[in-house]
C-alpha cells in the first residue's frame, strides 16, 4: 500500500514547485509503506534538482515517461500515464496539488481508474477508512468526505500546510512508465504557450509580507503609501477584486477565490471589507492585521489585530514609525 503524488517542476527550474512540495508533505501523513511520485511535465531524464527535492521529500520511486507525444499538456493523455504509474506502484492513494492542472489531471485519472476523488482537501480527518476534510464555498464551509475505493484520489488545497522535508530521505529511483495512448486521448492538447506581460503572480504568492488594499484606498492614484509600505517591509501589494474590476490595479495582484491564494507571515489588509471570496485567498496568512474605518467589517472581526481608522492616516504613521 503506497501513496503516489503527481508532481510538477518549479517554473524557474529549481526542483519541484512549492505546491508539489506541499503535496508531498501532505502525502507523508497518509498511512502506507512509502511515497512515490510521477512527473509527466518533463519527458525523458528528470533534472538533478527535481531528484534532489524528491529525495528530500522521501520519494522512493519517481515515475517518468519517454513518450514524446506527451511533451505538450493533454489532460486525458497525462491522466493515462498517471493511471499507469498508480498501477505500477500499487498506489492506494493518488494525490496532486489543487492547481487547475492538478485538479484536471486527477479528474481524468479518476475516470480512467474508476476511483473516488475529492478536491481542495485540507486535512485527513481519519486515515482508515479514509475520510478527508475539504474546503467548499471559497473556504467558508469545511466538508468531511469518505473516499471508498482504491486508489483514493485527492487534490490538496494550496497553502493547506507548509512544505517540510521528510525525516528520512527517499531513494528517488527513476522508473519508466508507459501508457497506451489513442489519438482521442490528445483530442484537447495545448499547442502554444504565451507569457502574458505582468501576468506573473509569484511575487505575490511567494511574499512573506503582503500589504493588501481594497476599495477603501479610494482610487488608482492613491496607492503610493501602500506601495511604499510593501517596499519598506520587503513585501508585495495584494488587492481585492473591486480594485482590479475598477482598473486601479492589474489582475495578477488580486487575492481571493478568483485571484491568488496567499499564505504570508503577515497580511496587512487595508480598506478591505473581507468578503468571503477575498477571505478564501488570504485565510492561510499566519497573522492578519486589518486597517478599516468600520469596526464591524468582517476583515476586522476575523483578523488577529485591527486598527480602526483611515488607512490614509494609519499607513503614513506606520511608515514614519518605521523610519
Ligand atoms: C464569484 C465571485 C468571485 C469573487 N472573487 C473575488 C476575489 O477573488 N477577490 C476579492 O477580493 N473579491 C472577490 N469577489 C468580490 C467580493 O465579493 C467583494 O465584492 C470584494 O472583495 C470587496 O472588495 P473590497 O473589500 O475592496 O470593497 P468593499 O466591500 O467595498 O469594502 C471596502 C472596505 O473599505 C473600508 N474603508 C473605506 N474607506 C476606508 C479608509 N479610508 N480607510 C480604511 N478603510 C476604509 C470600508 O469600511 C470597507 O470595509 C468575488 C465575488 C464573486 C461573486
Amino acid at each position: 500500500m503506497s501513496v503516489l503524488v503527481v508532481v510538477e517542476p518549479d517554473e524557474g527550474g529549481d526542483g519541484l514547485s512549492v505546491v508539489s512540495q506541499e503535496t508531498l508533505t501532505f502525502a507523508r501523513q497518509l498511512p502506507g509503506d512509502g511515497v512515490s511520485a510521477v512527473l509527466v511535465d518533463a519527458v525523458g531524464e528528470p533534472d538533478d534538482s527535481v531528484l534532489t527535492h524528491c529525495r528530500e521529500h522521501g520519494v522512493d520511486a519517481l515515475y517518468v515517461t519517454d513518450d514524446e507525444r506527451l511533451q505538450r499538456y493533454a489532460a486525458l493523455a497525462w491522466a493515462r500515464v498517471v493511471g499507469a504509474a498508480a498501477e505500477a506502484s500499487g498506489a492506494a492513494y493518488l494525490i496532486a496539488g489543487g492547481t487547475a492542472r492538478g485538479n484536471e489531471i486527477l479528474a481524468h485519472a479518476a475516470a480512467v481508474l474508476e476511483a473516488p476523488m475529492a478536491t481542495n482537501v485540507v486535512s485527513i480527518a481519519q486515515p482508515e477508512p479514509l475520510e478527508v476534510e475539504r474546503q467548499v464555498a471559497g473556504g467558508a464551509v469545511l466538508e468531511r468526505v469518505a473516499l471508498t475505493g482504491e486508489p483514493a484520489i485527492a487534490s490538496v488545497a494550496g497553502h493547506a500546510l507548509a512544505p517540510e522535508p521528510a525525516q528520512a530521505p527517499g531513494q528517488a529511483r527513476v522508473e519508466r512508465v508507459t501508457a497506451e495512448l489513442a489519438d482521442a486521448d490528445r483530442a484537447a492538447q495545448v499547442v502554444r504557450l504565451e507569457e502574458r506581460e505582468g501576468g506573473d503572480t509569484s511575487a505575490l504568492t511567494g511574499a512573506n509580507v503582503v500589504v493588501g488594499a481594497g476599495r477603501g484606498v479610494g482610487g488608482a492614484e492613491q496607492f503610493a503609501d501602500v506601495e511604499a509600505l510593501a517596499a519598506r517591509l520587503g513585501g508585495a501589494v495584494g488587492v481585492s477584486r473591486v480594485v482590479t474590476s475598477l482598473g486601479w490595479r492589474p489582475h495578477h495582484e488580486q487575492v481571493g477565490q478568483t485571484g491568488s491564494r496567499i499564505a504570508p507571515d503577515l497580511y496587512l489588509a487595508c480598506g478591505i471589507s473581507g468578503a468571503i471570496q477575498h477571505w478564501a485567498g488570504c485565510s492561510s496568512s499566519k497573522t492578519i492585521i486589518a486597517v478599516n474605518t468600520d469596526a464591524e467589517a468582517p476583515m476586522v472581526t476575523k483578523a488577529r489585530y485591527a486598527v480602526i481608522g483611515d488607512m490614509h492616516e494609519v499607513i503614513p504613521a506606520v511608515l514614519e514609525e518605521l523610519g
